[in-house]
């Protein structure tokens, strides 16, 4: 199963107050995929808490102890992929036949289907069909169902059918433990002082705390030194300068074409189709807002336009700001991918 990754289990999965609903919900589900009300089961929560492997090691628990069951792993954006491939090529028929025949499917990061109409309507009918076919669903999504913009009614009252369990940001002592289990794991020796200097320091997420013992092993190797509480404080003050990086018009563009589903290189095409008049649009708008780039190489980015379009195109967008609730919500959220990168 290459979609699912082996290292994600449970036991490597270090319980604490944080998690301790979603994990023991994951385990129960795990036992009898389809046999509980855990359906679908809803694990949410900020980025790098621990989502992608909880979901995985339900996955993985049901590969080892239930072998002929189906598992399936997929990301929002892999599926919306498949889905245009197939819409494409013409073989939606069996996309959705690949799809119906799963025991236990797993969505990664549903908020990613925010403005993607199509891609979240198909994804009803698969879940239905499964649901009712007693399979189970496993969801992970950034926000509780309630909260999630840009999703459907239908769909998120189908979310709501199960158990939704959060993933909060671990406390002082869940993050020196899950320090010591990653040192373990990789072999590594790390005095207690500096387990704690760094689990103090490093408050955000899972990932930031892992990402840190990866750049003090780095410089450790480097600078051929001990890790000590000294490499600690360091390594500390490089890895909180190096987190905030420039953002580059191309990526901005990435993002909101892949947000709207619409090809890459039509932003920059004179095309006046409204949903690629849109996209485009708020790029500009969040190039002028992200980025250091002035408006006429702005508007040379996208398509060779003059200063006068880009700042036509930052009033449009600020008018339906003020106007329009779901646009809104639109640019909130890729607002917030943005500065997760
Ligand atoms: P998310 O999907 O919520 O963004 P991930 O599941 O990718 O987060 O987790 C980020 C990293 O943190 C992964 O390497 C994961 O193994 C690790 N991690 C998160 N929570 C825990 C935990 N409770 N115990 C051990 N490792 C964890
Ligand atoms: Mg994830």
């Amino acid at each position: 199963d290459p979609q699912l990754n082996r290292q994600y289990t449970f036991e490597n999965f270090v319980e604490g107050d944080c998690n301790r609903l979603a994990r023991s919900a994951g385990y129960a589900v795990a036992a009898k995929p389809g046999g509980t009300s855990f359906n679908p089961l809803m694990i949410y929560g900020g980025v790098g808490l621990g989502k992608t492997h909880l979901a995985q090691a339900i996955g993985n628990e049901i590969k080892r102890s239930l072998p002929d069951k189906l598992v399936l792993y997929v990301s929002c954006e892999k599926f919306t992929q498949q889905f245009v491939d197939a819409l494409k090529h013409n073989n939606i028929n069996d996309f959705v036949n690949f799809y119906q025949a799963i025991d236990v499917l797993i969505m990664d990061d549903v908020h990613n289907f925010a403005g993607k109409e199509k891609t979240q309507d198909f994804f009803f009918h698969i879940f239905n069909h499964l649901h009712q076919s007693g399979k189970q669903l496993i969801i992970t999504s950034d926000k509780a169902p309630k909260d999630l913009a840009g999703l459907e009614e239908r769909l998120l009252s189908r979310f709501k059918w199960g158990l939704s369990a959060d993933l909060q940001i671990p406390d002082l002592e869940t993050r020196m433990a899950i320090l010591k289990n990653k040192t373990y794991q990789d072999g590594i020796e790390l005095g207690d002082d500096v387990i704690e200097y760094v689990a103090h320091n490093i408050d955000n997420n899972v990932r930031e705390l892992e990402g840190a013992m990866v750049s003090l092993l780095a410089q450790s190797t480097l600078n051929r030194k001990e890790i000590d509480l000294n490499l600690a404080k360091q390594m500390l003050k490089n890895f909180v300068k190096n987190s905030s990086k420039e953002i580059s018009m191309e990526y901005i563009q990435n993002l909101v074409c892949e947000y709207f589903e619409v090809p890459i290189d039509m932003v920059k095409s004179p095309t006046r189709k409204r949903e690629i008049v849109q996209a485009r649009q708020i790029s500009m708008y969040l190039a002028k807002a992200h980025t250091k780039s002035s408006l006429k190489s702005i508007g040379h980015f996208f398509g060779g336009r003059d200063h006068s379009t880009v700042i036509y195109a930052c009033q449009t967008v600020e008018d339906l700001i003020d106007t329009d609730k779901k646009f809104k919500g639109y640019v909130a959220d890729i607002q917030k991918k943005l500065k997760m990168s």
